[in-house]
């Protein structure tokens, strides 16, 4: 029965929506329920590592995707104070030689919006907008969730629920985790600036990261380079849950001071009239990320600080991992979830700490700066990005 095989995802998110491709792909049925009720291009850049692009590669997204991204050339980590390059790593062909598949950066807009048409042109997705699954019930036949519309509230059922519901998700609660994510101490601003107001060097195909003390600024074009992805981070005490809070620009570059941030980076920081924060939040590795036919995907299972730049992309391998399991075993979906969560735990805590520990790393001061900018410079690019071959080279099995 077709029924019997419909999956149901809470969540329309980068995650959720990979995961409904990738599902269907395997002959499932798959409905997708997203609280929102449109989604609107909110967001700013998102970097897609080789082990991330290979997957929508293979879902048959890269003519959607191609006009959009960007595939940088190079990765550039600088010091704020000295304004120097300590180390200049090689992405574009040469990653892609050395992984398989290419290094990308888009606005996260961008890519929400091809996972949208992809999966609206799909037969066997349904998307619906504007429904908060609240709860869900195990029974024999398989799961039974209450979504929650503006006026009504229904029951969907399927055979299966994942919960790609994001950082707050309200599925890990029901999972019984009780605890909330913690405020990590930074806020992350982001703003767009029209590549035609930006100096020359801006707008390379680069990935700009500049080190400062209590501060970190990462820059590279989008959208075809017609856009600059600017975000900063800094130490902060607001903690809000908004994706979305307007940031004061004036606030902003006080945090950057001259002196500390040579003139390039202040003149960008400065060119954009509108900008966005979002408090970081963090959570520990989860010991169990589901029961019966129900799981965890994305951000709901494992949200990640941005300091290695994986959010995205270990949403995406959840993804191809989880609808290779459910495959396996189509009349046992509570097995095939432990089997994919067995398989993702361990990976995307690591990335969760290697993250973690990213963070400390760029924002040091002092002594600490110095001897971090000697290790850089003695490592070189290459090293630096050999360094992540456990995390580039990543396949789905
Ligand atoms: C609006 C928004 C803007 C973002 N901007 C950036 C950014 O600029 N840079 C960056 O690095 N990361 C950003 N992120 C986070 C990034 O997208 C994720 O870390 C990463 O892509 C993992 O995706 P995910 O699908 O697990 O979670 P998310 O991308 O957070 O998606 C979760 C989705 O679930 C929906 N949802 C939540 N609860 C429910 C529920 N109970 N029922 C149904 N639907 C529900 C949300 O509306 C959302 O669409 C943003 C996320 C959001 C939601």
């Amino acid at each position: 029965m077709a029924s019997s095989r419909t999956v149901l995802i809470a969540g329309g998110g980068i995650g959720g929506l990979t995961a409904a491709l990738a599902i269907a792909q395997r002959g499932f049925r798959v409905s997708v329920y997203d609280q929102a009720e449109r989604l609107e291009e909110i967001g700013a850049g998102i970097q897609l590592s080789p082990n991330a692009s290979r997957i929508l590669i293979a879902l048959g997204l890269a003519e959607k995707l191609k006009p959009l991204v960007v595939a940088p050339e190079e990765l550039r980590v600088l010091n704020a104070q000295s304004a120097r390059v300590l180390a200049n790593a090689p992405l574009g062909q040469s990653i892609e030689r050395r992984y398989g598949a290419p290094y990308w950066v888009i606005h996260r807009g961008d890519l929400q919006a091809a996972l949208v048409e992809a999966v609206q042109a799909h037969p066997d997705i349904t998307l619906a907008l504007g429904k908060r699954i609240d709860d869900v019930a195990v029974h024999p036949n398989g799961v039974t969730a209450a979504a929650v519309g503006t006026t009504l509230t229904s029951e969907e059922r399927g055979s299966a629920l994942i919960g790609a519901d994001g950082l707050w998700s309200r599925l890990r609660r029901r999972l019984g985790d009780a605890r909330a994510p913690h405020f990590a101490g930074h806020t992350a601003w982001r703003a767009l600036v029209p590549a035609d107001d930006v100096v020359a060097d801006l707008r390379a195909p680069a990935v700009n990261l500049w080190l400062g003390r209590n501060a970190h600024l990462v820059h590279y074009p989008v959208r075809g380079r017609q856009l600059i992805n600017v975000v900063a981070i800094v130490r902060d005490d607001w903690s809000g849950a908004s994706w979305n809070e307007p940031g004061l620009r004036s606030e902003l570059l006080e945090r950057f001071p001259t002196g500390m941030w040579p003139p390039v980076t202040r003149s960008l920081l400065a060119a954009p009239a509108r900008w966005h924060k979002w408090a970081l939040h963090d959570r520990p590795p989860l010991r169990r990320w589901g029961k019966g036919p129900v799981t965890l995907l994305g951000d709901a299972a494992h949200p990640m600080l941005p300091y290695l730049a994986q959010g995205a992309a270990m949403a995406i391998e959840d993804a191809a991992v989880l609808a290779a399991r459910l495959a396996e075993t189509p009349d046992d979906l509570a097995g095939a979830m432990r089997r994919y969560e067995r398989a993702r735990r361990r990976r995307t805590a690591r990335a969760q700490r290697a993250a973690r520990r990213n963070g400390t790393v760029y924002h040091m001061g002092g002594a600490e700066a110095f001897l971090r900018t000697l290790a850089m410079m003695a490592m070189g690019g290459q090293r630096l990005i050999r360094r992540y071959d456990w995390l580039y080279g990543w396949k789905p099995a």
